[in-house]
């Protein structure tokens, strides 16, 4: 099921009105004019926010309104006026926007996964739009990293190399990516949503007033508008949302590492790298890390591992789940779980797989007492082959599984964990 496409700009808008009223630069955008309402109490009955109070007229709560229209709409004497000029004013594309651009993240000086997925992606919409795949590449000592995305598919690479940047800080990236993207003007911009993408993203877009999808699931160009398709689960994974911004650029999405296949590692692709010669930015000043403590951690990543067991609360106790992790270690497997296991105990919550937890995309992915629901499903798509175990043959699970066992985890485990392979 597709929603109606949700327009990403237009809650940009509304987001800016509510803020210049608050920060009194402006009378409220949704006026009522008295001399024409007749006090019917229809918007009142149309509000979802409970913003409209009555008495002799309706008034507006500025600040529980979200200027969403629906009383100006439903108004029968169209007493109610929205104000929202400004989409017309100062929201039109620049006629230079170009580029399809990924912001680069790095772990322990190493281009992270996502990013290399990005890019993948990038090149991929690029087929479709004709505009160049760039990257934007923040940090201290990252210089050796800007051929590498280029053999991962940029084809230029804006560089900000400079001592000032060792420490993320999301207050001084985002006005660099800022700083970049008002002297180059590209038409997306691309961010891993990742724990620090997520915050760094969402900064970069109020600062360019711009629209942001978070947690896209699927990107595409539309071939007629030329738009970007901003795809995402919605209503507790229940749809999936189409979203566009038409009015503002960048175009900008985040996206869940592990879903977009990254291009094949090429030296010998060519392209440019910009230097941007920041000395004269003004750090935030506000944050300063004083000391770095790095937490040692197993070392288990899921997105690197080929095999994933995802364990469920069919599997019950932690017995059962010791016997499985023996069998994964056979195996050379990773053991992940749904949210019902991670509440149930069983299972880390840094392994958690799902809506809420990781992305994965395995060879293989055993799901032991999994129901499969949606928020679980969506994010092991990508694995190419899945196994489901499970005792009720009615369980969603199955309708994703490659192949499946109808029966509790105990009666098969023995036979299971005499398996090396798979
Ligand atoms: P259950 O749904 O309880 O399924 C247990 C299964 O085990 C059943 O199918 C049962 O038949 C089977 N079983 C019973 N006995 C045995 C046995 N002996 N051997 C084998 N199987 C057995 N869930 C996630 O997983 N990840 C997320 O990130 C996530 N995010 C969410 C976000 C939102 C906004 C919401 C609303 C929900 C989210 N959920 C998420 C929860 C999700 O909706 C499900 O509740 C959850 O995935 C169920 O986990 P489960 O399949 O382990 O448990």
């Amino acid at each position: 099921e597709i929603m109606p496409s949700l327009v990403g700009s237009e809650m940009c808008i509304r987001d800016r009105l509510i803020i210049d009223f608050m920060s009194k630069n402006t009378p409220f955008a949704l006026q009522v004019q008295k001399e024409i309402c007749t006090s019917c109490g229809v918007c009142a009955e149309a509000c979802t926010y409970n913003a409209i109070n009555f008495s002799d007229f309706p008034e507006i709560d500025p600040y529980a309104c979200r200027l969403c229209g629906n009383c100006v709409q439903a108004c029968p004497s169209g007493a109610l006026l929205m104000n929202t000029s400004k989409k017309q004013k100062d929201l039109s594309v620049a006629s230079d926007t170009n580029g399809i651009w990924v912001l680069a993240e790095t772990e322990n000086n190493e281009l992270s996964s996502v990013t290399k997925e990005l890019l993948g992606k990038a090149n991929e919409l690029s087929s479709k739009l004709g505009q160049t795949v760039e990257a934007i590449l923040i940090g201290s000592q990252v210089t050796s990293l800007a051929s590498e995305l280029i053999a991962y598919g940029a084809k230029r690479v804006h560089l900000v190399d400079d001592n000032m940047f060792a420490s993320f800080i999301e207050e001084d990236y985002a006005q660099v990516v800022v700083e970049v993207c008002h002297k180059y003007h590209p038409d997306i911009l691309l961010v891993g949503a990742t724990p620090s993408g997520r915050g760094l993203s969402a900064r970069i877009a109020a600062l360019l007033q711009t629209g942001l999808t978070a947690d896209c699931t699927e990107l595409e160009i539309d071939t007629k508008s030329k738009l970007l398709h901003q795809i995402r689960p919605a209503f507790g994974g229940n749809l999936m949302a189409t979203i566009v911004t038409p009015d503002c650029r960048p175009q900008m999405a985040s996206v869940r590492p592990g879903i977009m296949s990254p291009l094949q590692y090429n030296p010998s692709f060519t392209g440019e790298i910009v230097r941007h010669d920041l000395s004269t930015f003004k750090k935030d000043g506000r944050i300063r890390v004083l000391q770095e403590i790095i937490q040692a951690t197993s070392g288990e990543s899921l997105g690197n591992s080929k095999i994933i067991i995802g364990i469920g609360r069919g599997v019950k106790n932690t017995e059962t789940v010791d016997k499985i992790r023996c069998w994964a270690k056979k195996l050379g497997a990773l053991v992940a779980g749904s949210r019902a296991a991670v509440e149930a105990g069983l299972i880390d919550a840094r392994m958690q797989v799902g809506q809420t937890g990781h992305t994965i995309s395995p060879d293989l992915y055993i799901a032991i007492g999994i129901s499969g629901q949606i928020q679980h499903t969506a994010a092991i798509t990508g694995a190419k082959k899945i196994i489901a175990i499970n005792p009720d043959r009615t369980a969603p699970i199955f309708n994703v599984a490659d192949y499946g066992f109808v029966s509790p985890i105990e009666d098969i485990l023995p036979q299971l964990m005499a398996t090396e392979t798979i």
